[in-house]
């Protein structure tokens, strides 16, 4: 299988998370078959890129309402509700992201993505690469760190180009 690793120039036929081939609807039972697999090691192959290095069902906690499942490919930004509808491809947005860390913390969670933020020496302000993925039709996000609004200016290309680069039909 071809896999399109390129990767630092979009083509034109690439349309900003759109442009998959088409998959079979992923369901609720699916995604408990596939979570069941996870959970003993499997290690699934995203059907949009072929690609296993960082696919598989997902679980989002959600305020108000029941646990989201999906699956999701970060190689080519292949992601798909348990719901029966259609696939779609996320962006990645990065920016740079200082994180402030209170007298005496050590290490502290960004508050937008997550990542561990280490004290470096004693200063108390530490830059990272803050990553997002966003829905095609998400135009950006506000940064609830840095208070940036992150647009697709920011968008960073993907691993992979998933079908886009091998069926540009
Ligand atoms: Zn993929
Ligand atoms: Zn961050
Ligand atoms: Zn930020």
């Amino acid at each position: 299988m071809a896999l399109a690793t390129s990767g630092i120039v979009l083509p034109l036929h690439h349309p900003f998370g759109g442009g998959l081939k088409v998959h079979n609807p992923y369901t609720e039972r699916d995604w408990e078959r596939d979570e069941g697999q996870r959970r003993v090691g499997a290690r699934p192959v995203c059907p949009d890129c072929g690609s296993s290095d960082d696919f598989g069902p997902r679980a989002h906690e959600q305020a108000d309402g029941p646990e989201r499942h999906y699956r999701a490919c970060k190689a080519c930004g292949f992601w798909q509700e348990a719901d029966g509808s259609p696939p779609y491809r996320v962006w990645l947005a990065t920016h740079f992201c200082v994180v402030r860390l209170l007298p005496g913390h050590v290490v502290v969670a960004c508050p937008a993505c997550g990542q561990t933020i280490v004290r470096a020496y004693d200063v108390d302000a530490v830059a990272h690469r803050c990553g997002k993925y966003l829905t095609p039709r998400e135009p950006g996000f506000s940064c609830v760190n840095c208070g940036q609004f992150i647009d697709r200016s920011f968008m960073e290309p993907l691993p992979s180009l998933g079908s886009d680069g091998t069926s540009a039909a």
